[in-house]
């Protein structure tokens, strides 16, 4: 299922991908009056899983609080929603993007009389930065658009408006011959790229901007942390100046669309020697625990098709005792 066809679930009806339309004068579409989500579902040797598909959901919620927005549809609700939508489209692997935003009523810029509507896309999506991107690394810039000042645009949440901001970085990045762009917060220091998040690794120490860089506090990045430090890296949320990044043994974004994508160079600055062995070891933990070749020690995946997954546990067990 590419973009651009299969079923969309809006307001708890799945519809066909050119019904789910909604009209121009909805508030959303005016006053970018949205929150949302991406999630990834990935195919596991056990079957279809979604990773961190309840982190997801309650991101989405605490975005919806946070713009007065109280959703129709409660933790679980979502969840199913999402499982639901997966499995109409019969997919194996894809991209999740939910969505709560204020529909048609009224068109002041006082959202509260317009109704919450919700829905679901799903469509598959391979590699964000390109498929050569993870092993080659990207070319990326220091962009001169800065993340939202703190009690602006609140940056904890995933709203649909914060990315008019990261459409700013991403133009100028891609138009400068660059493939992302990381922002600094309105004081200088580093915050993140327009739609993922940035690690620095130097002398074996792991370092990420805190959620008070004005950052998404993402959900990889959370996940990151977690990996590495069972790798037994010292990892520090820590204010990291800009001149930090062009000193950096290695770098590399994360994010549920980048997953964990390393950085060749910053400003045509070669990032450290080219040798990037925390990032591999890192990256390879994260996509060992998606594979399957590590326990899911953590709880991160949630089946999709529990009964294929029900079904290859038994062939193995039954191949096991043969
Ligand atoms: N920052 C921004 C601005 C983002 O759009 C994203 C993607 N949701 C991230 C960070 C990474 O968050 P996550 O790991 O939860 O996808």
């Amino acid at each position: 299922m590419s973009f651009g066809s299969g079923r969309v679930w809006m307001n708890g009806r799945l519809v066909d991908w050119k019904d789910a339309t909604i009209h121009v004068a909805s508030h959303v579409v005016h006053y970018g009056t949205g929150v949302f989500e991406g999630a990834r579902c990935y195919q596991t040797p056990k079957g279809s899983a979604c990773f961190r598909l309840d982190a997801h959901v309650a991101r989405l919620l605490d975005s919806g609080k946070i713009y007065r927005m109280e959703s129709p549809m409660d933790q679980g609700a979502w969840e199913t929603a999402i499982l639901e939508t997966i499995r109409a489209n019969s997919l194996k692997a894809c991209y999740i993007r939910p969505l709560m935003y204020r529909g048609y009523s009224q068109l002041g810029v006082n959202p509260l009389p317009c109704p919450i509507d919700t829905a679901v896309l799903v469509w598959e999506w391979g590699a964000y930065l390109g498929d050569d991107a993870t092993e080659k690394g990207v070319d990326v810039c220091v962009s001169s658009w800065n993340r939202a000042a703190p009690n602006t645009f609140p940056a904890a949440a995933k709203s649909t408006a914060n990315y008019a901001n990261s459409t700013l970085i991403k133009m100028q990045a891609v138009l400068d011959g660059y493939a992302e762009g990381i922002a600094l917060d309105t004081l200088g220091y580093v915050s993140e790229g327009s739609g993922q998040n940035l690690f620095i690794v130097r002398r074996n120490v792991v370092y990420t901007p805190p959620v008070h860089s004005s950052i998404l506090g993402g959900i990889t990045r959370d996940s990151i942390i977690t990996i590495a430090r069972g790798l037994g890296y010292d990892v520090r949320e820590e204010v990291l100046p800009r001149e930090l990044l062009y000193l950096a043994d290695e770098a590399f974004f994360c994010g549920t669309a980048v997953e964990v994508t390393p950085i060749r160079s910053i400003d045509k600055v070669a990032i450290g020697s080219g040798r990037r062995p925390v990032t591999e070891a890192i990256r390879q933990t994260f996509f060992d625990i998606i594979n399957g070749e590590l326990p899911d020690t953590h709880g991160w995946l949630t089946f999709v098709y529990p009964d294929e997954a029900h079904l290859r546990e038994r062939s193995a067990e039954a191949a096991r005792a043969r």
